[in-house]
């Protein structure tokens, strides 16, 4: 019987939530930082995150890490 390490073997990335300030309209918005899409402001569809390579870049203003 062996035993397997789940956690081993799939890889956890280090995702967290941030509060994202929209540098369009001040919106504050949560925003994933392992987005795979594009994040948009709810409000004026300004872009907040864009994907890259796993990793989301912030495009507006990080106010907090949510963990
Ligand atoms: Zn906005």
């Amino acid at each position: 019987m062996v035993k397997v390490d789940l956690e081993k073997l799939i890889p956890q990335p280090r995702s967290r939530f941030l509060m994202v300030t929209c540098i369009g309209c001040g919106n504050r918005q949560v925003v994933f930082d392992s987005a795979k899409s594009v994040v948009r402001c709810t409000v004026c569809k300004e872009v907040l995150a864009l994907p890259r390579g796993g990793k989301a870049k912030v495009v507006g203003k990080v106010n907090a890490v949510l963990t």
